[in-house]
C-alpha cells in the first residue's frame, strides 16, 4: 500500500491521539514533524517482568513495520532499525521475512537498561546522545513498538487510540498480557489476572526498576500504562519506594563510603556522560551544592534507570533518589546541564549489567512469568479517562454528561496551538461525568469477564 504524504501521516496520527506508549506520552505527531536520518524502534523492553512489546512485535509484525515506514516517511529517515533482544525469537522470526532493504533488525545484548533510549541508540547505531540532549540532536528518532502499531492503525484505518496492552505479572494467579479499554481500573486488570496469589502484596504501575508504587487500584489504565506488578509487600523494591526522603538522606550521609561503584556501573556515565552519582551524593551529604556546579547539575541527566541503587551500591544507598530530589530543586530554579560529551569507557559494552544478574539480585526469578498475550476482549461497566495521558496541555472536553457515545468517538480535543493529544471513547455508552481532570463513561452492557482469562 502506498504511503500518504508526510503532512497527511502527521495529521492522521494527531487526530488519533497517538502518544509515546513507552514513556511519558509525548504526542507522536509532534515527534513525526522532526527531520532524522535513522528511525529506531526501541523493542528492548528491558524492564524485567514486562512482556508487552516482545509479544506485540511477533503478533503484529506487519503493523509494526507499517508504522515504522510511516515514521520514516514523515521524518525523511532513510534507514529504519528495529532493536530487539535475541531472546525475542518469535518477533525476529515474524519480522525478518517482511523486512524491506532499508530496514534492519539489530540484536541487542540482554543487558539493563538496553531500553533507555540513549543506551538503545548507542547499542544499535553507535551514535551517542550528548548529556542533556535529545536523540534528534544526532539525527535519530526513537519510538516503541506499541506506539508504531498505533501510528499504522491511525494512518491506514483512521483508528484512534482506545485500548492499551499491558502485562499483569508477579504474585498473581494467572500472569497475562491484556489489551484493555483505556480507563479500565487497575483493580479490574488485576482481577482478569486472577487476583493476587497471596495477601501481603504491593503493586507497581510499570516495571520493577522504574515503575511507581500504586497507592490505589482504582487508578485507570492509560495510554502509557506498561504493566501492573504484584510484589511482596516487604520486597526491597517496595521498601525503597516507601523510604521517606529524610531517612534516605540520613543514610546517604552516614554510610556512603565513596567507593564510586555507582558511577562505575552507571550506564550513562559509561557511554561518556559526566554523570558521577558518587560525587553527587558527596556534594549532597556535605551541602557542597555550589562547589562543583557541573557535577551537581549532571543529576539532571540521570535516566533514573536505578542501576546505582538496585545493583551497584553495596550499602543500600539510593543515588537515584538523591538525583530525583536534586532534579526537583534544579528545575525549580530553571537550571540546565551544559557539559560536553566525553569519550566512552572503552569497556562500556562489557560493563553494562546483564539482565539475568539484575533479576537474580532482586530475587525476581520466581516472579518472572511468561504472561502470554491474551486475545480476549474485555468490556468494563465503567471507564475513567484522564484528560491528560500525555505530555502537554490536558485535552478539552467536547461532550457533556448525559451524551451517548460510540467507541472511538472524540471526547476531548487538543487545545488550539498547544502541545497535547485528543481523547476518544474506549467503550460505547453514556457520559456519566465530566470534570477538570476526567471524563467517565458508563456502558449499558454487563461487564464481560471472559472465562479463558
Ligand atoms: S539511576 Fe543511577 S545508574 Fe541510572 S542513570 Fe541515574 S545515576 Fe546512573
Ligand atoms: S555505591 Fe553507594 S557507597 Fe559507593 S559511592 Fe555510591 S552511594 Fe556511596
Amino acid at each position: 500500500m502506498t504511503l500518504p504524504s508526510a503532512d497527511e501521516i502527521r495529521s492522521r496520527v494527531a487526530a488519533a491521539g497517538v502518544v509515546g506508549a513507552g514513556g511519558a506520552g509525548f504526542p507522536a505527531a509532534v515527534k513525526l514533524a522532526a527531520r532524522a536520518d535513522i528511525y529506531l524502534v526501541n523493542g528492548a523492553e528491558c524492564e524485567p517482568l514486562l512482556k508487552v512489546d516482545q509479544q506485540l512485535a511477533a503478533e503484529q509484525a506487519a503493523w509494526l513495520l507499517r508504522g515504522l515506514q510511516c515514521g520514516m516517511a514523515a521524518t525523511g529517515a532513510a534507514e529504519g532499525v528495529i532493536a530487539l533482544k535475541a531472546k525475542y525469537q518469535p518477533a525476529i522470526a515474524a519480522l525478518t521475512p517482511l523486512l524491506p532493504a532499508n530496514i534492519r533488525i539489530h540484536i541487542l545484548k540482554d543487558v539493563y537498561p538496553a531500553g533507555d533510549e540513549v543506551i538503545t541508540i548507542w547499542m544499535a547505531t553507535g551514535r551517542r546522545v550528548p548529556p542533556g540532549g535529545l536523540p534528534l540532536d544526532i539525527g535519530v528518532v526513537v519510538s516503541n513498538v506499541q506506539t508504531l502499531i498505533n501510528v499504522a492503525r491511525a494512518v491506514d484505518e483512521a483508528q484512534p487510540v482506545t485500548h492499551r496492552t499491558l502485562t499483569v505479572n508477579g504474585l498473581v494467579k494467572r500472569p497475562v498480557t491484556l489489551t484493555l479499554p483505556l480507563g479500565t481500573s487497575m483493580r479490574e486488570a488485576l482481577a482478569l489476572a486472577g487476583g493476587p496469589s497471596r495477601d501481603d502484596v504491593a503493586y507497581l504501575d510499570g516495571g520493577p526498576m522504574m515503575g511507581k508504587l500504586l497507592s490505589t487500584l482504582d487508578q485507570p489504565v492509560t495510554k502509557t500504562t506498561g504493566g501492573i506488578l504484584a510484589l511482596p509487600a516487604d520486597h526491597v523494591l517496595i521498601r525503597r519506594r516507601r523510604q521517606p526522603e529524610s531517612a534516605l538522606l540520613a543514610m546517604a550521609r552516614t554510610v556512603c563510603e565513596q567507593c564510586s561503584l555507582c558511577t562505575e556501573l552507571c550506564p550513562r556515565h559509561l557511554i561518556g556522560h559526566e554523570l558521577p552519582p558518587h560525587l553527587i551524593v558527596r556534594a549532597m551529604n556535605y551541602r557542597q551544592m555550589g562547589a562543583s556546579p557541573s557535577t551537581v547539575l549532571a543529576a539532571l541527566t540521570c535516566s533514573e534507570c536505578g542501576v546505582c541503587e538496585a545493583y551497584a551500591c553495596p550499602v543500600d544507598i539510593s543515588p537515584l533518589r538523591v538525583n530525583q530530589l536534586l532534579k526537583r530543586e534544579l528545575r525549580a530554579k530553571g537550571l540546565r546541564y551544559q557539559g560536553e560529551l566525553r569519550p566512552a569507557d572503552p569497556m562500556a559494552e562489557y560493563r553494562l549489567l546483564p539482565s539475568s544478574r539484575l533479576i537474580a539480585r532482586l530475587g525476581l526469578d520466581l516472579l518472572n512469568h511468561k504472561a502470554p498475550l491474551s486475545a480476549q476482549a474485555y468490556s468494563p461497566k465503567e471507564v475513567t479517562l484522564p484528560l491528560r495521558q500525555h505530555i502537554g496541555a490536558p485535552a478539552q472536553p467536547c461532550v457533556a454528561a448525559g451524551d451517548q457515545v460510540e467507541v472511538g468517538q472524540l471526547l476531548a480535543r487538543t487545545p488550539p496551538g498547544q502541545l497535547g493529544a485528543p481523547l476518544h471513547a474506549s467503550i460505547a455508552g453514556r457520559v456519566s461525568a465530566v470534570d477538570a481532570d476526567f471524563i467517565t463513561l458508563q456502558s449499558q452492557d454487563t461487564p464481560c469477564l471472559t472465562p479463558s482469562l
